[in-house]
């Protein structure tokens, strides 16, 4: 089958979820075909238009690994041809000049109010001649749309839907300063673009209607239509700020791993069997619109949460570190040295096991970089107290005497230090070492980080943290 999807964002400055959805949804039908994803901005809102927001979108699909064939398109550098298929269908009589004063139109529409009609405009130039046309009026092009009978829209999602055509009235294609509507234009660029499958949001199902008349109008094919419910939040409403963050940015930043939202967003509106964990490979081996669920499901930061650990854990630790490395800069101001990054890659399986996101695998390896004297947070510093103290006294003694200093000999110590002061419990010497060579009270086990550290740094920290004066 030969397959062309497109996404069409308009640059609102940022992309949403719903939209990496959308993309996301195009780009695998594309790929499971060997077809073709297009990107088209729809840009024709000069007055909202900017460069950084259209930047802020393709960002995203970058991020998202999502690529396209062919340059980015701009529907507003299409406005020629648009305009010039407008008169084509005024030629063909499929539309024609409206030239409705303001006063006429704001008549026609109090009517319809107050008679209950949707529609208002009473197509009282659908067949007037246009030699009548008033001086001094710019008209617009109206498209004849049918008079009586229904339409049905054949969705790959929401199944047959059909409208009684009583509902559509003969919508503007050209305003009167020449330029196309929205519906003209995407219209003819998805006919220009040869797109095959239309799949949005549900939020488009009556858009679908009206382009459906331009068309047929044009004697062209009607694409397939996938219409995909919306992304809702827990509470069932459209998923918006009051939910959570809802630009692809955001989750970027909060250091989420792109095939994990990848596969998030995948599974979000679509289901194979029982299948959570799928591989980006396999979504693009699988992917068929009859997967697409009708209903709108819920974000869930939680499932989000889960994958993304999968995604950190099984992660080559080289390419990790590559993409946690800016956060070191962010979070802590810290450029890695050469010795930071063996130290980290030397646990990285431990820190990916344990990293919900890449922040928490930025702030639980950051110690890392650090060079003693370290500063310690509150509980941190609460730990070194003159128990604490104690205890750290004990284990620069037994260190010393330590021929090799590994994770199990470290352990050892510790255990044997905990017999003689705190009755056994481990956790009153492992916990004031955490906070001497971490800083915090959250790492990973502190004995391997110890080993890691090497005999002389986390001497050197257990040293200054018992000259460290406690802050009450
Ligand atoms: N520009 C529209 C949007 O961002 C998409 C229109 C379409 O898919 O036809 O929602």
């Amino acid at each position: 089958m030969n397959v062309v999807t497109r996404f069409p964002p308009s640059p609102t400055g940022f992309m949403h979820i719903g939209n990496a959805k959308t993309a996301l949804y195009n780009w695998l039908f594309a790929k499971h075909h060997g077809g073709k994803f297009l990107v088209r901005i729809e840009d024709t809102d000069r007055k909202r238009y900017s460069e950084e927001a259209v930047t802020a979108i393709l960002k995203g699909l970058e991020w998202l690994e999502l690529d396209y064939d062919g340059e980015v398109i701009s529907q507003f550098s299409n406005q020629e041809r648009h305009r010039e298929i407008a008169k084509q269908l005024v030629a063909n009589g499929k539309a024609y000049y409206c030239y409705c004063s303001k006063e006429e139109l704001k008549e026609m529409r109090e009517k319809a109010i107050s008679e209950g009609h949707n529609t208002f405009y009473d197509r009282r130039w659908r067949d007037r001649d246009p030699s009548k046309a008033p001086e001094g009026i710019k008209p617009v092009i109206r498209i004849k749309a049918p008079l009586d009978g229904s339409t049905t829209i054949k969705d790959h999602v929401q199944g047959n839907i059909t409208i009684n055509n009583k509902t559509l009235d003969d919508f503007i294609i050209l305003r009167s300063d020449g330029t196309p509507t929205y519906m003209l234009s995407v219209v003819v660029d998805d006919f220009d673009m040869g797109v095959t499958h239309i799949i949005r949001g549900d939020d488009h199902i009556n858009n679908a209607f009206r382009q459906k008349i331009i068309f047929d109008a044009m004697q062209w094919p009607v694409p397939e239509f996938v219409h995909c419910s919306l992304i809702h939040g827990s509470d069932g409403g459209k998923f918006s700020k009051r939910h959570g963050a809802t630009s692809v940015e955001e989750y970027k930043e909060m250091g989420y791993l792109p095939e994990a939202m990848r596969n998030y967003l995948l599974r979000l509106g679509w289901s194979h069997g029982n299948d959570e964990i799928i591989s980006t490979d396999k979504a693009i081996e699988w992917f068929n619109l009859e997967g697409i669920g009708k209903s709108a499901s819920r974000f869930d930061f939680k499932k989000l949460e889960n994958l993304n650990s999968h995604y950190i854990k099984i992660k080559d630790s080289k390419e990790l570190l590559e993409l946690v490395r800016p956060f070191y800069n962010k979070r802590h101001n810290i450029e890695l040295s050469k010795i930071a990054e063996e130290r980290i890659l030397a646990n990285s399986e431990e820190l990916q096991s344990r990293a919900k996101t890449l922040l928490q695998f930025c702030d639980e390896s950051v110690f890392y970089a650090k060079s003693s004297p370290i500063t310690y947070d509150e509980k941190a510093n609460k730990l070194l107290d003159e128990k604490g103290k104690e205890s750290l006294k004990a284990l620069l003694n037994a260190f010393t005497s330590l021929t090799d200093f590994t994770a199990e000999n470290i352990q050892n110590a510790c255990k044997d230090i905990a017999n003689n002061l705190h009755e056994g419990k481990l956790g009153k010497v492992a916990m004031p070492l955490r906070a001497a060579i971490t800083g915090t009270t959250v790492s990973p086990s502190v004995f391997h980080a110890s080993e890691i550290l090497g005999f002389e740094e986390t001497s050197a920290r257990i040293q200054a943290a018992i000259e460290h004066n406690k802050i009450v």
